[in-house]
């Protein structure tokens, strides 16, 4: 590697430019959240990623829509379009991905704001999607485009990605890209996601995931007489008694080396994320029949950690399961899968995870924490299909804000995180670590 000298004056101008563009970086992200790209349904994707591809071609961009046909969702109405938009450089060398999702959560109640008029005031954007993560996609194309205006001689390619249906696992989106590499060597080395994860954290991976179902059976009978039939609703108190008394301390004993944030994400966890047992539920007023319940069924959501085994997870609840199923009579069960992520974690040393953490100390003057996110997102497919480990979530904006009412991204904030990521790309495309 050619040791590069890089002229202080040239990221003083860089600086300059990128400071300089605050009304243009307010009116992109205020132009995205005007977009209601609301999934499910998975609505407006196509004037979105036109939006930023129309944008890119403009500044020299190659730019590519690409349409996840047959994934979940996908329909003639709305149709997953991805859009990916590369710039190459005056001579080879690396390429530096920016992806972020364009799909936002439904703005639900509460909101003291339009959630998609993209209000101003008090220094903030808000709006649904500000933080969660239209401001750090347009905080990385404002980057990307001071960069190439810089004049600086970089060599390589940066891309910049919109990818759809994040909020819902991103089959449609970086998944079905990763699957046709859009997300491997040789065409991609570094990635950074812009989730909002504050300006001064570098964010290296997250926990791992496994959604299921319990079942639990019983037999029908009158009400009156429950004695003839078998609750299954009391087959599925005594999983939850075993719950409270094995499982949740088993649990909490777990942890791990992963820096996850906040603090009380570094065990292992489980939510019970809904139950419902005998007859359907009915809210138009009229009385239930007298029946013993003979189903009831339990969605669990399960986070574990990096030095958990997926095979250990799973095995430990049917452990369980099969512990009742020993000792109490009549208890019969079924356990499926639902969904399932691999816990994903850069190495702090990897490349783009260090030049991240120089450029926040060299924009912000203070140190950054590298820490790892309680939830996933798509650095989970760049990893597991890309095969790609040199890939950092950073970008502006208070993560407890993403899905809440009154969402908002700082201006500040989105200047300082364009600042960090235009000097990260410099570094990796200059191969400087
Ligand atoms: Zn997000």
């Amino acid at each position: 590697m050619t040791a590069l000298a890089v002229d202080p004056r040239d990221e003083d101008r860089l600086r300059t430019l990128i400071d300089g563009r605050e009304a243009e970086l307010i009116a992109l992200t205020q132009d995205l959240i005007r977009i209601p790209t609301v999934n499910p349904p998975g609505d407006a994707y196509v004037p979105c990623a036109e939006l930023i591809g129309t944008r890119l071609a403009r500044r020299g961009f190659e730019v590519s829509y690409v349409r996840a046909e047959g994934t979940p969702g996908d329909s003639d109405r709305y149709p997953r379009v991805n859009v990916i938009a590369r710039h190459e450089g005056k001579r080879p060398g690396p390429t530096v991905h920016f992806n972020s999702h364009i799909d936002v959560v439904e703005a639900g109640g509460g909101w003291s704001v339009d959630p998609f008029a993209a209000v101003v005031k008090d220094g903030r954007v808000y709006g649904r999607g500000a933080c969660d993560m239209k401001g750090g996609l347009a905080a990385s194309i404002v980057a990307v485009e001071a960069l190439i205006d810089s004049g600086l001689d970089l060599p390589g390619a940066i891309e910049i990605s919109g990818t759809v249906d994040e909020e819902s696992g991103g089959f449609g989106g970086v998944a079905y890209l990763a699957e046709r590499g859009w997300f491997s060597k040789p065409r991609v080395d570094h990635v950074i996601i812009p989730e909002p994860l504050n300006v001064d954290r570098v964010c290296i991976g997250h926990r791992g995931v496994w959604w299921a179902e319990i079942k639990t059976k019983g037999r029908i009978a009158h009400g009156s007489m429950p004695f003839l039939g078998d609750s299954a609703v009391r087959h599925m108190g005594a999983v939850l008694e075993r719950m409270e008394r094995d499982l949740y301390p088993a649990l909490k004993r777990k942890t791990t080396a992963m820096p996850v944030v906040p603090e009380g994400a570094r065990e292992s966890t489980l939510n019970i994320n809904s139950l419902h047992g005998g007859q359907a539920e009915r809210d138009d007023g009229g009385l239930p029949s007298p029946v013993v319940a003979d189903s009831c069924r339990m969605i669990i959501d399960r986070r574990f950690l990096i030095e958990e085994d997926i095979a250990d997870v799973k095995g430990e609840m049917r452990d369980l399961l099969n512990g009742l199923a020993r000792e109490r009579a009549g208890f019969a069960y079924e356990l499926r899968d639902l969904f399932e992520v691999i816990p994903s974690m850069t190495d702090p040393e990897a490349p783009v995870a260090q030049a991240a953490a120089r450029a926040i100390r060299r924009v912000l003057k203070r140190e950054p924490a590298f820490i790892c996110s309680p939830g996933s997102y798509d650095q989970k497919h760049i990893d597991r299909i890309g095969r790609l480990k040199d890939c950092i979530a950073y970008g502006p904006g208070i993560l407890d804000l993403a899905h809440q009412p009154d969402e908002y991204v700082e201006i500040d904030a989105m200047v300082q995180s364009a600042n960090v990521m235009a000097l990260a790309a410099r570094d990796l495309l200059l191969g400087r670590s």
